[in-house]
């Protein structure tokens, strides 16, 4: 046998190797398919027929159908047959487990809600098993509606996060302090001990989950404490959430104790060299949005919210045209009174229409970004998610555009803005986990958080019983 290789074998191998080199593909573990494919990412149009590629969680690739089965392999495919794939929803501001308080009182003025309603009954409440109870049930409606990453702002966060584990959303679990007493604290003292130790020791192997400071507004905490949640805050690298400039209400307590707006107010402590997500923002001035464009402050835009409670309606126009990322949130069901994001997203286009006499002031897309790319930039999670981009994690929803209310179809962002709601939506995957298929949660089981829920609400209407008989026999005594 000649040692020389043979010049037709060789000839043929190479001739053999071609088609076998194109046709070598990466293995990934999941593809997700869409007759439409919006990656959210800055002027990346619509991808019709298009596929997202899926490997440890992360998105491995974004293509057309033909690019993504030409490159990669998987044993799990989720078709995009009449669906529209697109990144998973991020509420930049809620306090999840109030789902429990969901219409309990409705049509009161933001201080007598918050002042006479709210915090008394969450005094009375609010324990552990509530938080449990209240953050599945709230979980469930989340991914149900597409929701995929939240910022959570409630008592007892290290309950909520075991709830987040289980059912497998992202979060940002804010740690709340206030200067007043509050489920399970005295004041400011205990509940900011326990908020640093609970950010000091939180630990979450899967990244999901991240422990934040919270303190609860710059009305509701004096200047010190603020100062030194912040210090705690940088030293911790920790990330630090306020509702800031909410109501009118505010700033006329800002303007008498302080003779200062909220926002320069928190700047004249240096909050604004941090990054902040600020729910709320409705009340910042020029000078103000000026301030904000040099920070890293992310305003978390709440329409719902602010309109229950009569707050005002935030600048947002103008404060994404001076290159702020405002991010969208439902705040908590007590003031919403769900948490669908499809809702928060439909409001912002349509109030900023309406309030400013400006029908090109809100474009649909900017109000889809808000809900996405630009709300994971306002939580500081821009490089994690908001995107179907390789690289960031797999953090997408499919929402089915069979219904007779989704035709005809002429332009995908409209329909998603004006006509889709959490009802269109039928995939939920966080992390490259897949929480919903076929428009049933698998983390989760409805009739268990209903059940559980009811349980505590029951509880709820006894004390709330008790309390109204004992009041009534006490009047009769005096009399
Ligand atoms: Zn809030």
């Amino acid at each position: 046998m000649s040692v020389f290789p043979d010049f037709r074998a060789l000839m043929l191998s190479a001739l053999l190797a071609v088609p076998v080199a194109v046709q070598a593909k990466d293995k990934a573990d999941m593809i997700v398919y869409g007759d439409y494919v919006l990656s959210m990412e800055v002027d990346a149009g619509v991808l019709q027929d298009g596929a997202v590629a899926v490997k440890d969680g992360a998105v491995l690739a974004v293509g057309s159908r033909d690019e993504i089965d030409l490159n990669y392999f998987t044993d799990r495919k989720i078709s995009g047959a009449g669906k529209v794939l697109m990144p998973g929803l991020i509420n930049g501001h809620t306090h999840a487990a109030m789902v429990l308080f969901r219409g309990m009182a409705d049509d009161m003025t933001l201080i007598d809600w918050l002042q006479n309603f709210i915090f008394p009954m969450e005094g009375k409440f609010v324990d552990e098993r509530f938080v449990r109870a209240g953050a599945s049930l709230a979980c469930w409606e989340m991914i149900r509606g597409g929701t995929t990453t939240i910022v959570d702002m409630y008592f007892y966060p290290g309950v909520a996060a075991e709830v987040y584990k289980t059912c497998g959303i992202r979060a940002i679990l804010g740690a709340p302090m206030i200067d007043y007493p509050s489920p399970g604290f005295e004041g400011w003292d205990d509940s900011f001990a326990a908020g640093r130790d609970f950010v000091s020791n939180f630990d979450d192997p899967s990244g999901k989950l991240t422990a934040a400071f919270a303190p609860h507004g710059a009305y509701t905490v004096s200047p010190e404490h603020l100062r030194e949640v912040l210090a705690a805050a940088q030293y911790a690298n920790a990330p630090l959430m306020m509702h800031v400039a909410e109501s009118p209400s505010e700033m006329t307590v800002m303007e008498e104790r302080y003779h200062n707006s909220s926002v320069r107010h928190i700047a004249s402590l240096g909050m604004l060299s941090y990054p902040m997500i600020a729910a709320h923002m409705v009340w910042p001035d020029e000078d103000e949005m000026d301030m904000m464009a040099m920070s890293d402050i992310g305003p978390i835009h709440n329409p719902t919210s602010n309109m229950k409670t009569a707050a005002g309606f935030s600048p947002v126009p103008q404060m994404i045209a001076k290159g702020i990322n405002v991010g969208l949130g439902t705040d908590g069901a007590a003031s919403n009174n769900d948490l669908d994001m499809w809702e928060e997203i439909r409001l912002t286009a349509l109030l900023h229409k309406g309030k400013s006499g400006d029908a090109t002031a809100m474009p649909a897309s900017t109000a889809l970004a808000m809900a996405t790319r630009m709300g994971a930039a306002a939580i500081g999670l821009g490089d994690v998610t908001g995107t179907l981009s390789p690289g960031k994690r797999a953090d997408m929803i499919q929402l089915t555009l069979s219904s007779p209310r989704m035709a005809p179809l002429y332009d995908i962002e409209s329909h998603l803005v004006y006509v889709a709601g959490s009802r269109d939506v039928v995939t939920t995957i966080v992390d490259g986990q897949v929480l919903m298929h076929n428009g049933k949660v698998r983390t989760l089981s409805a009739a268990t958080v209903i059940k559980k829920a009811n349980v505590r609400a029951q509880m709820i209407r006894n004390a709330l019983a008790e309390e109204e008989a004992e009041a009534e026999q006490e009047t009769a005594q005096e009399d």
